[in-house]
């Protein structure tokens, strides 16, 4: 069931999703070699704490940490580790968290000291995606805009875009009604509507868009072993267009 949130509920958003934006920004400086992931786990739990909210993903469906950290040819749902971040690494990290029951979600990817061209032209084209996708977003069009949106930028610059993992509402539950694909046609879909709450998270991989889970039954990996990169907000859909919520 996709739900209409509620000013107040709005309002709630807001805050957990700044909390998810700050927590971005206390980690970004220690996002150097040298560090391992269950350290940059350890330092967005207790500041996501501190803010008087909790991690969304500690404990959901059984997932360990805070953070998930996919580094290189990892998509998602990296688990952090005794993994010490190299020169020349990319690191996605997706954080949720959650303030008095409603959720914010959002997801980037850094780079790790000096990194390849090939991984930057992957970081700034999937974060391009993002915003391409978003463009979209507006009472009267539909959950398919979005897709077709990112997929048609994607496929332009010769990304794959992963299909089996897609963006959601996002409300009292950190996964919510609809999914949003990152992929699709136009003029398809739920409807767009005010007061919708959605995270919008392109998945895109510098090779082909063939991914595989590994034995731990959470981290996805590309079959090709080639770089992945993954951008996400979560956005209201407002009056004429769309706010952005993991935002400042
Ligand atoms: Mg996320
Ligand atoms: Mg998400």
């Amino acid at each position: 069931m996709i739900t209409i949130k509620s000013p107040r509920e709005i309002e709630l958003l807001k805050i957990a999703g700044n909390i998810v934006y700050k927590t971005h920004q206390y980690l970004k400086p220690y996002v150097k070699e040298g560090i391992t992931t269950k350290e940059l786990d350890r330092l967005a739990e207790d500041f996501i704490r501190s803010q008087g909210a909790t991690p969304s993903f500690k404990g959901y469906e059984g997932f360990p940490a805070t953070l998930c950290t996919s580094v290189n040819n990892e998509v998602v749902h990296g688990i952090p580790s005794n993994y010490r971040l190299k020169n020349g690494d990319i690191i996605s990290i997706d954080i949720g968290a959650c303030y008095k029951g409603y959720h914010g979600d959002s997801a980037w990817t850094y780079a790790v000291g000096d990194i390849s061209k090939e991984k930057q032209y992957l970081m700034e084209h999937t974060e391009k995606a993002l915003f391409e996708g978003l463009a979209q977003i507006k009472p009267g069009n539909r959950i398919g805009d979005i897709g077709h949106a990112i997929e048609t930028y994607a496929k332009a610059h010769n990304l794959g875009v992963v299909r089996e993992l897609v963006g959601h509402g996002v409300g009292t539950s950190v996964h919510e009604d609809p999914e949003v694909p990152n992929y699709g046609k136009a003029g398809t879909g739920p409807l767009l509507r005010e007061g919708m709450v959605i995270a919008v998270e392109p998945m895109l991989n510098l090779g082909s868009k063939e991914i595989y889970i590994l034995d731990n039954d959470w981290t996805i990996e590309t079959e090709d072993g080639l770089p992945s990169a993954h951008f996400e907000h979560t956005v209201v859909v407002t009056k004429d267009g769309y706010q952005i919520l993991t935002g400042a």
